[in-house]
């Protein structure tokens, strides 16, 4: 059995290797996302302070939703500004822009091409190595 300490209200629960709350505060947490999104369903316009009123769900709760992709600002929202940890840019939901997202996923295919294309010409030196060798020892 794996027992771990609630994220939230420290309490011991039996870890399924998912959540990070035991089962009360994960069904508190369900609730709460729920509420906040239908609120904001409702009240697309709203600000974050408001939602989090209304809602008795803390603004870092909600910004967290909207950080896990969970919660989405609606297109013509003006009251919630979520932006991108990259560059800055406005953005609806997750953690970049779509712009970001794009780049990164580049840069990390660039780098993994590197790394291959690297160990690749590390071989092929090895080898003419060897054949030099075998040249000086025939002289
Ligand atoms: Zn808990
Ligand atoms: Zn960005």
């Amino acid at each position: 059995m794996n027992i771990r300490n609630c994220k939230e209200c420290g309490k011991l629960f039996q870890y399924d290797g998912i959540s990070k709350l035991c089962y009360n505060c994960r069904r508190k947490d369900d609730e709460d996302f729920k509420r906040v999104k239908e609120f904001l369903y409702e009240n697309p316009k709203e600000t974050i302070t408001v939602v989090s009123e209304e809602t008795e769900v803390s603004q870092d709760k909600i910004l967290r939703y909207l950080r896990e992709g969970k919660l989405e600002i609606s297109a013509d929202s003006s009251g919630i500004i979520l932006d991108c940890e990259s560059c800055g840019q406005a953005i609806r939901t997750g953690r970049y822009c779509e712009k970001c997202v794009r780049d990164i996923e580049r840069g990390l295919k660039a780098g993994f091409v590197r790394k291959e294309e690297k160990k690749r010409t590390e071989s092929k030196r090895s080898k003419k190595m060897y054949t030099v060798e075998m040249k000086n020892k025939r002289n």
